[in-house]
């Protein structure tokens, strides 16, 4: 069958490709081919409100599960509360609505089937069926890496609490956690007003997920915080990597998208503003000029996700794992909150990475510096 465009892949990025075009070429026919039995896998997405370029809320506002108009940092010695609007997408919600997304006529969506061979022109299944599109999307996902990174690892789990829990607001990072193989801190997002996501999160150099242990520590996280008693809704768990070396978006055919095509923060581990904005650049050309508008993209970011590799390479190579957190705790102390917002949304300006590293650095570590630091393999994402 022949579409103006088939996807790879039914993760973030490819919903957001649907969204995206839905809106701006609602005529243009699309497939997705997912290899698992609904589209988004086992995730949380969360993201700043600047990471939404202006005008792109009516595609991304389906999508959004819960929201929250600011949210808290801690640090020993510092809190502090952000005032930029943070938002989450729910999993359930994101497979719900780009599914009728791609209900009507034209469109087709193939569930519980591997993409075997992905080319400029068609995606061939493993049923056999073969897909061709005017513009074919990788957007399978991360494979293994073979960059030099640090590791975003986290174990979150989803409670539903006896008690309401206190605090309305999200605490993106709780860094008064004792420190541990990194930067470590806390992840809480109140879902409800009794359901909580809790992620115990390191920017560590592997990326060992070590489950137990972790699901242990968000428990004496809620303890601690005064929760009694909870039942676990959900889990979820990833080792992202925080790359300070390797290729960043090129223009390719067929064109990789998501975090296949190195379109994420390299910073946060993140990719939804980069995946977004591809989204966008995409469903704003005709199918046949889709790689050329991902290269204009790419062209436009490239000194940005540059500059935030070269922060991971400070982070993980400069500075001794035990000190981190003072780096995040000078960045949270001295940057407005306009600044902070355009750094997620990778849209800093070079006055904004001039203000990065302007100011006293934690202890550097020169022999970690200059030592050639091992490159591991990213173990599959579990979901
Ligand atoms: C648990 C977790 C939480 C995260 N939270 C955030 C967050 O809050 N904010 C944020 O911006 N980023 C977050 N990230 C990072 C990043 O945004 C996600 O990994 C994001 O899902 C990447 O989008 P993607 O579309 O590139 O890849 P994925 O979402 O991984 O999608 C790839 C899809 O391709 C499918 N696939 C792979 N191979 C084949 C094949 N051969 N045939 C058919 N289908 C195939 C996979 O099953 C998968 O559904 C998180 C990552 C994880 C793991």
């Amino acid at each position: 069958m022949a579409f103006d465009y088939v996807i790879a892949g039914g993760g973030l990025q490819a919903g957001l490709l649907v969204l995206a075009l839905r809106h701006r070429q609602p005529a243009a026919t699309i497939a997705v081919v997912e290899r698992a039995d609904k589209l988004g896998g086992n995730h949380t997405w969360s993201f700043h409100e600047a990471d939404v370029p202006a005008g792109a809320w009516p595609v991304v506002a389906p999508l959004v599960g819960a929201s929250w108009p600011a949210y808290r940092v801690r640090f020993p010695g510092h809190t502090r509360v952000v005032r930029t609007a943070y938002h989450s997408i729910l999993a359930d919600r994101f497979d719900a609505v780009v599914r009728a997304a791609l209900a009507g006529d034209g469109h087709a969506l193939r569930l519980g089937v591997e993409a075997v061979s992905v080319t400029g022109t068609e995606v061939t299944l493993a049923t056999g069926e073969v897909l061709t599109g005017r513009c074919v999307i990788d957007a399978r996902g991360a494979g293994p890496t073979t960059e030099a990174c640090g590791w975003q690892t986290f174990l979150g789990l989803e409670v539903e609490l006896a008690a309401p829990w206190p605090d309305a607001l999200p605490t993106v990072m709780d860094a008064t956690v004792p420190q541990d193989d990194g930067y470590r801190f806390v992840y809480v997002l109140p879902l409800g007003p009794a359901r909580l996501l809790v992620e115990d999160t390191y920017f560590a150099d592997t990326p060992a997920v070590p489950a137990d242990r972790l699901r242990r520590r968000v428990a004496a996280y809620l303890t601690a915080a005064g929760a009694r008693d909870w039942r676990i809704v959900r889990e979820e768990s990833g080792a992202l990597p925080m790359p300070w070396s390797g290729p960043t978006p090129a223009a390719e055919t067929p064109l990789r998208a998501g975090t296949a095509g190195g379109w994420f923060h390299p910073a946060t581990g993140y990719s939804f503003p980069a995946a977004l904005r591809l989204a966008l650049a995409v469903a704003a050309v005709p199918p046949d000029r889709a790689t050329g508008a991902a290269a204009a993209l790419a062209g436009r970011l490239n000194w940005r996700l540059r500059f935030a590799r070269f922060l991971n390479r400070l982070l993980f190579r400069a500075v001794r794992p035990a000190d981190r957190w003072r780096l995040f705790r000078r960045l949270y102390r001295t940057l407005p909150d306009a600044t902070l917002a355009r750094f997620y949304a990778l849209e800093f300006t070079a006055a904004d990475a001039a203000r990065l590293l302007v100011g006293r650095p934690p202890p550097l570590d020169p022999v970690r510096l200059f030592s050639r630091p091992e490159v591991l393999p990213c173990p599959p994402v579990r979901r």
